[in-house]
């Protein structure tokens, strides 16, 4: 099985590719390493550093991974996106060109090579106005922000291809993505970081003073959000048996979160408790476009493809996050300079 990584070289892509790798997948990554880590990419992995939105290099990149009988690729996963929720709405045009013009050129190639399966990086995103708090699938779709729009627009998409081309695909709409490898040798390092808990253990390792929280006046039992945090090897493990469901089932669309809502002094107080750093807090205003509450309801893929998240606990997902801090306090430049 040859699978396709676009984005393989960020955050949760890289941890996608190690548990490929790790089941014996053959794998391709393409990254234009605009977010990504070149030293991210498993030594196994096939590299290729490209930027979806120029046509000529992707065409050329499929005929050249076309095989004799088969389609290039048996299965694509799409990851790679500008993912950040604020900067789309200072930066719409940016993320409506690159976000939906790559997934365009890249359906187009996946489509004409006649690939068989593909699999969406989604998002939770699309429930910007939920009814039903833990969210299903049957929820409304409301993206909250440009980059939601986007990917509302690739699921969208994707159903056009299935009914043109017969294309299968999932969509896996993920809540909070968080944790890193077990093994500590990846992890989350974006730039600028935005996301609760790397910023949080950077306040530990002495790299920030302290953390602002935004708002404390939701309500929530502590007046702090709520959001489901879910750990990168479990979100990489759903795309691998969505990717195997779809050799035989049919297109679908699932949540992926652990059903567990923690609130953002939960989140603090955990990482107090893993770190024994004391992470100093400012209290502050909400942020623009923040809901009170996000929190999955997963059951449709655990009773489908039998996925189960095996580090559930708040605790685990932190631990890991600070292993992968505390041996690449500087992220991926400490593997670069090595
Ligand atoms: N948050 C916070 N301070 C920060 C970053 C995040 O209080 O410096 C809060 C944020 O308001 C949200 C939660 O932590 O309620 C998770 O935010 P994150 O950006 O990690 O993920 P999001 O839920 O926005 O995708």
């Amino acid at each position: 099985m040859k699978v396709l990584v676009t984005g393989g070289a960020g955050y949760i892509g890289s941890h996608v590719v190690a548990q490929l790798i790790e089941q014996g997948y053959q794998v391709v990554v393409y990254d234009n390493l605009s977010a990504g880590h070149r030293s991210a990419v498993h030594a196994q992995a096939t590299f290729f550093e490209g930027d979806l939105m120029d046509r000529a290099v992707l065409s050329d990149f499929f005929n050249q991974h076309q095989r004799d009988s088969q389609p290039p690729f048996d299965g694509v996963m799409h990851f790679a996106s500008h993912i950040q929720v604020g900067e789309s709405m200072k930066a719409p045009f940016k993320y409506l060109r690159d976000n939906v013009g790559a997934m365009i050129n890249l359906l187009e190639e996946v489509t004409h090579h006649g690939v068989p399966r593909f699999i969406l990086s989604s998002t939770a995103n699309l429930y910007d106005a939920p009814e039903r708090i833990p969210i299903d699938e049957t929820e409304a779709l409301i993206p909250g922000s440009v980059y939601g729009e986007t990917k509302y627009f690739g699921e969208r998409m994707l159903m056009w291809m299935e009914r043109i081309y017969g294309l299968r695909y999932c969509c896996l709409r993920y809540f909070n993505a968080a944790g890193a490898h077990p093994d500590g040798h990846i992890g989350e390092a974006h730039d600028p970081e935005t996301h609760l808990i790397p910023l949080l253990l950077q306040v530990a390792l002495g790299q920030r003073e302290n953390i602002t929280i935004y708002g404390t006046d939701y309500d929530t039992p502590d007046g702090t959000c709520i959001r489901d945090y879910i750990h990168v090897i479990d979100l990489a493990d759903a795309h691998i048996l969505a990717l195997k469901a779809l050799a035989t089932g049919e297109s679908r669309v699932y949540n992926l979160g652990n059903g567990m809502g923690y609130s953002v002094l939960e989140v603090l107080e955990t990482a107090r408790a893993v770190t024994g750093h004391a992470i100093p807090v400012v209290y502050g205003e909400r942020r623009a476009g923040d809901l009170p509450r996000l929190v999955a309801d997963s059951t449709r893929i655990k009773q489908e493809l039998g996925w189960h998240p095996e580090f559930a606990s708040l605790h685990q997902i932190v631990q890991t996050a600070w292993n992968w801090h505390q041996s690449h306090p500087n992220g991926f430049e400490d593997i670069n300079t090595k």
